[in-house]
């Protein structure tokens, strides 16, 4: 019987100086980037927990805590890669499709979604068209509109046929 299952993720980051912006998997310059104990990739980790909650897998602070040192620096593509790994091992075969959104004041988003869409899609090893990111601003309101920081929430689909 084919089972389907649904899960979202929410994930914010701080804006700091002195660090990388990476979302999505694609570096966008800009004079701040986003903090934290991994590489800090908010989008990346919301698809990760949207992944995770779909399977009814403990979430990304639990696989991953921030108290490992393990974890400092890491390359949130190859814990995405991890993520799937584990919803495979507990019998999800198939994404449907990813849909997100990345709430940000600036830099734009938007000239970058294209490449986080095919990023995206290559560590997954699914097709684009599976992936879906969106982008807005908070019209200058709440700690996305001051620029504080930037965050990101993700929903997905997962299937067995098992
Ligand atoms: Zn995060």
């Amino acid at each position: 019987m084919n089972k389907i299952r649904i899960g979202q993720g929410f994930d914010v980051h701080r804006l700091v100086s002195g660090r990388p912006l990476l979302i999505g998997g694609v570096k966008i310059e800009f004079n701040l980037g986003l903090d934290g104990h991994s590489d800090a990739d908010v989008l990346l980790h919301a698809i990760m927990d949207a992944l995770l909650g779909a399977a009814g897998l403990p979430d990304i602070g639990q696989q991953f805590p921030p108290t490992d040192q393990k974890y400092k620096d890491a390359d949130s593509a190859e814990l995405l890669k991890g993520v799937h790994a584990m919803v495979r091992a507990a019998g999800w075969d198939r994404i449907e499709n990813i849909d997100a959104t990345i709430m940000a004041e600036r830099p734009r988003m938007n000239p970058h979604v294209e490449a986080m869409k095919k990023r995206v899609a290559e560590l997954l090893a699914i097709e684009t068209d599976r992936i879906n990111i969106k982008a807005t601003t908070c019209e200058q309101l709440g700690f996305v509109g001051r620029e504080e920081g930037i965050a990101a929430m993700a929903v997905c689909l997962i299937g067995s046929s098992g």
